[in-house]
């Protein structure tokens, strides 16, 4: 008997609304602050750096529902719906009763979710006059989203790629750069957030944090431009909801729903977008879906971090934000998973966090690789470094149910595809790849940097 491994969704069926889970939460994230006043910001307050209708979904804790804009809905018909597929060769393979199923985002032109939120953000700038965006990119995934979607809508973008990666992963620089982005290694000479890093460490490999220092610096310096970011905010996980919202269709043609919705963990996007919309039941109808979030071992602010203000970026140009961080200077070992490479967590998943309605489990960085490659060799697609941290933690699932005897529902995301990481997969599959577990030292000392925000 052929088996379903499929479920496919219409144009039609392209969700019209965001769904804003700050609307249905039981405890409401706490404000962000001003590190001068230390009062709770208004949106008027982001207006400066971000624009004006992102600004305002940051802070939106009443709306359930936000409309999708029609032009950007009409650019996710060049690939959404995505599809849904259920892994029955990774099963076979795992030897286990559990269902499987995963979420495909890795067909996006791009290769990544990343897209979903990109096109919203550079839509609203357009509608707002906005000419020029500056951002930063770990991995190179977001800067390749962000060039397209600024292509689709007129607009130049400056890209500050994390060293690291823009001396790991040149063909993603060659993407950036193809769509028409203008892309600079960080930490560069060009901001003083940059020479401050790079005059203190001049072998500095960067860190998301430090990038997003120098978009910064840069966008309040030009006129007409605004700085965008791909992962931690509030507005991009909204943006990333559309997972969950087809994913929830999907299950329901599947007839099935998830005990268990997984994804990897950067800052926090994808895993707010598969996980979200399911969550919804969990906070209104008192279904019992666990979540998890697969984090790098080598950055376990979920698992290791503190709830504390902390900023979002290494030189404290953002506001205070109420997080999971284990220290906003932390840097992370270069591991290939640059997109995991981030010291907190959105401050959403933070309070859903303390709140016990998530949690995070810490993946070793060779686990992620087997995993990875399991995938590949089952299911065919070869997944982003960062997906496969998702992809082992489900294996782990998979196998406590086999050990259990219990089938179980999994659901997890794809984030991307690593068609453009294979340099990853080279160094995996000659024994080069190490783990790396920071020391309990070193994150507490890092976190007494933190606790006088907090005073
Ligand atoms: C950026 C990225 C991530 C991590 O970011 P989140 O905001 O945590 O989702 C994960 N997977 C892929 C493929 C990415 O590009």
């Amino acid at each position: 008997m052929s088996k379903t491994k499929k479920f496919l969704l219409e144009e039609k069926d392209i969700p019209t609304a965001w769904y804003n889970i700050q609307a249905d939460m039981k405890t409401k994230p706490e404000p962000f602050l001003s590190p001068k006043t230390r009062q709770p910001l208004k949106p008027e307050d982001l207006y400066p750096i971000f624009n004006q209708a992102c600004a305002n979904q940051e802070l939106n804790q009443t709306d359930e529902w936000i409309p999708i804009p029609d032009e950007v809905r009409e650019q996710y018909k060049k690939w959404r719906c995505t599809p849904l597929v259920r892994a029955y060769a990774l099963e076979k393979a795992l030897d286990t009763p559990a269902h499987i199923y995963f979420k495909n985002e890795s067909v996006s032109p791009v290769g990544s979710h990343k897209l979903n939120s990109a096109l919203a953000q550079a839509w609203y700038c357009k509608h707002e006059g906005v000419t020029n965006i500056t951002t930063e990119t770990g991995a190179g995934q977001w800067g390749t989203a962000l060039a397209y979607a600024c292509r689709q809508f007129g607009i130049e973008l400056a890209v500050y790629m994390v060293k690291i990666s823009y001396e790991q992963k040149p063909y993603r620089r060659s993407m950036m750069q193809t769509y028409g982005a203008q892309v600079t290694p960080s930490p560069s000479m060009s901001t003083r957030a940059g020479k401050d890093i790079l005059t203190a460490d001049p072998n500095c490999l960067g860190s998301l944090g430090v990038a997003i220092s120098e978009a910064i610096e840069l966008a309040i310096t030009t006129p007409n431009c605004k700085y965008c970011l791909g992962s931690v905010l509030n507005h991009v996980a909204l943006h990333q909801t559309v997972i969950g919202l087809e994913a929830e269709k999907q299950m329901a043609m599947a007839g099935e729903y998830p005990d268990k919705v997984i994804a990897c963990f950067g800052g926090g996007s994808n895993f707010s977008g598969i996980a979200f919309p399911f969550m919804r039941h969990n906070i209104l109808e008192g279904k019992t879906t666990e979540f998890i979030a697969a984090e790098p071992e080598a950055c376990p602010k979920l698992t290791r971090g503190k709830f504390e203000y902390d900023y979002g970026d290494e030189s404290g140009y953002t506001p205070l934000l109420p997080m999971y961080t284990i220290g906003h200077d932390f840097q992370p070992a270069g591991i290939h998973a640059g997109g995991l490479r981030y010291h907190g967590a959105g401050v959403i998943i933070s309070q859903l966090l303390k709140d016990g309605y998530l949690h995070g489990v810490d993946i070793h960085q060779t686990d992620s690789f087997k995993a990875g490659l399991l995938f590949a060799r089952t299911e065919g697609i070869i997944p982003a470094p960062e997906s496969c941290h998702a992809i082992a933690a489900t294996i782990q699932e998979a196998e406590k149910c086999k050990i259990e005897g219990k089938s179980k529902v999994l659901l997890f995301n794809l984030s991307g595809h690593g068609l453009i990481d294979m340099a990853a997969y080279d160094r995996y599959l000659d024994g080069d790849i190490q783990d790396y577990s920071p020391s309990d030292e070193e994150i507490e000392k890092n976190l007494e940097k933190v606790a006088p925000l907090n005073k």
